[in-house]
């Protein structure tokens, strides 16, 4: 869609002087106990305060920072003027996620770093996904409730394999256009990393599953339970569907290969995130699924599923969560938010530190890890400075949980179980802006394609697919 071009105010000084609104938040310490969300979203005032803050540009280079493209001064320019309805309006015809994106997209690299009015001196981006949330929230508060319009039944059938960002985007898109969208999850709850990835604290579970709901209510059917590749292979679903859609993502866990780290209290970020998120492991009273509580939690990686695994450690009961990472803090690829989110919790950075080994005791528990110091060297392939171990800095630390946070790998049972599916480095070869495949009405995308990625990627890829398998739908054309 083409950004609203609106005549430029008046009164560019008072709006320049206006500063960024504070997102209110639960006290780090109190926080640091419960699951609750950290962040608390703006109220109607300041959220306008803030859109009043956008200085209308002639050419609205914020857009082009968003991968789906949003009218970002189009919403903003509703919300100044309290026309939350049409704000809301413009968001959705973009972004069918909102209240996700708004709390998790990387908003300060990619619409926010080039907002104008952060470039100007002294000043900060407008806050553009606090306004986005805002909006979301204001219409689950009971806003407005539109029925999503759905197109008359088109007779084609389509498979949805994989039940996250991409998945669902691309679900929501088909069944819009009138086809039989089915959706097969191998968890036994639909949403992805959404759900069984990023914490409740960050993203509560109920916004994910209301946005399911709205699909389920618009016709898609969500089966659970159901790995692609185990329970039926793509030949199978070949039979029984016009077109399908890959979307499985990248929750292979990588670890290190360390002596001592098949230790009991070892975890990939996965499957801690996974059993304390997704399986309720948070609240024994209610739910069986162990996961070791430790009182000195050592997580490995500086992103953000690094961040989300210490943050949780925390709110486990853990007395001592260091996180272990082997560059500096300039380097460290989690957001800004997240690190001192973090930071004010109470979380410990271990910097320029990698572990070499792992030791137990006698029943083959872990009780320490063994790390050395590290130095920035030269620049890497990747423009960051590699870094470089110094000899002699053995020193170890206590631990009795420890989880390994240092990157994922694209999910392999679709490509390993689909002879005919090209496939580089494990991920899915798709073509760029279609998601078609090597293979005749089968399509791709999300962190099977890319890599591990970021939600509105997977939406935007799960979006450009569903326009594509309805192309192929519609002419055969391939
Ligand atoms: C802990 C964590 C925190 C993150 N934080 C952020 C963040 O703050 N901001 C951000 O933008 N991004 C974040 N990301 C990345 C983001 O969540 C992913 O890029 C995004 O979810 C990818 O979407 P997807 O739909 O491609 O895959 P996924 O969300 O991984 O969904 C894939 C789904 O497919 C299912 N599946 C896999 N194989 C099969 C099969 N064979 N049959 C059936 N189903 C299958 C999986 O169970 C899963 O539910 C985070 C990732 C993690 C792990």
């Amino acid at each position: 869609m083409a950004p609203t071009i609106a005549p430029v105010p008046k009164d560019l000084k008072k709006r320049f002087q206006t500063p960024r609104q504070e997102m209110p938040a639960q006290d780090p310490i109190a926080r640091g106990k419960n699951f609750q969300e950290v962040t608390l979203g703006l109220e109607a005032e300041a959220a306008k305060l803030e859109a009043y803050r956008c200085i209308y540009c002639k050419e609205p280079e914020c857009v082009q920072g968003c991968p789906v493209g949003i009218d970002i001064p189009g919403f903003l320019h509703e919300v100044e003027k309290g026309n939350f309805a049409e704000a809301l309006g413009i968001l959705k015809s973009t972004n069918l996620l909102p209240a996700i994106c708004g709390r998790v997209c990387p908003q300060e690299e990619q619409c926010e770093s080039l907002c104008k009015t952060g470039k100007s001196k002294g000043n900060r981006p407008v806050a553009i996904g606090r306004v986005e949330r805002f909006l979301a929230d204001w219409e689950r508060a009971g806003g407005i409730a539109k029925p999503v319009e759905v197109a008359p039944p088109t007779g084609k059938k389509v498979a949805v394999v994989g039940s996250g960002p991409a998945g669902l985007a691309c679900a929501a898109d088909l069944a819009k256009l009138g086809h039989k969208v089915i959706v097969f999850e191998a968890f036994h709850k639909p949403g992805g990393v959404l759900v069984y990835g990023i914490p409740e604290f960050r993203l509560p579970k109920a916004i994910v599953a209301k946005e399911i709901a709205n699909l389920e209510k618009m016709g898609v059917d969500i089966v659970c339970d159901f790995a692609v590749g185990l329970t039926a292979t793509i030949e199978d679903l070949q039979k029984a569907f016009d077109a399908i859609f890959v979307a499985t993502g990248a929750g292979l866990p990588y670890f290190m290969d360390l002596p001592g780290e098949n230790l009991g209290g070892i975890y990939s970020a996965n499957e801690y995130l996974t059993r304390v998120n997704l399986m309720g492991a948070f609240d024994p009273e209610h739910n069986d699924t162990p996961v070791v509580r430790g009182k000195n939690v050592v997580v490995v990686g500086g992103g953000n599923v690094a961040m989300d695994a210490a943050r949780t450690a925390l709110r486990l009961g853990a007395e001592k969560v260091r996180l272990v990472y082997r560059r500096s803090h300039d380097e460290m690829p989690a957001r800004e938010e997240e690190i001192e989110h973090a930071e004010e919790e109470g979380i410990d950075f271990t910097l320029l530190t990698t572990p070499v080994r792992y030791l137990g005791d006698d029943k083959g528990r872990v009780v320490a890890v063994e790390c050395r110091k590290m130095e920035l060297g030269e620049p890497g392939p990747d423009g960051r400075r590699k870094p470089v171990e110094v000899a002699g800095s053995e020193h170890q630390f206590p631990a009795d949980v420890v989880v390994v946070s240092i990157g994922n790998g694209p999910n392999p049972l679709v490509p390993r179980t689909t002879p005919g599916l090209e496939t580089k480095k494990g991920k899915i070869v798709a073509r760029d802006g279609s998601g078609r495949t090597s293979m005749k009405g089968v399509f791709a995308g999300g962190d099977i394609v890319l890599g591990a990625a970021t939600v509105i990627l997977a939406m935007g890829a799960g979006r450009q697919a569903a326009a594509s398998i309805h192309e192929y739908l519609q002419t055969g054309t391939w």
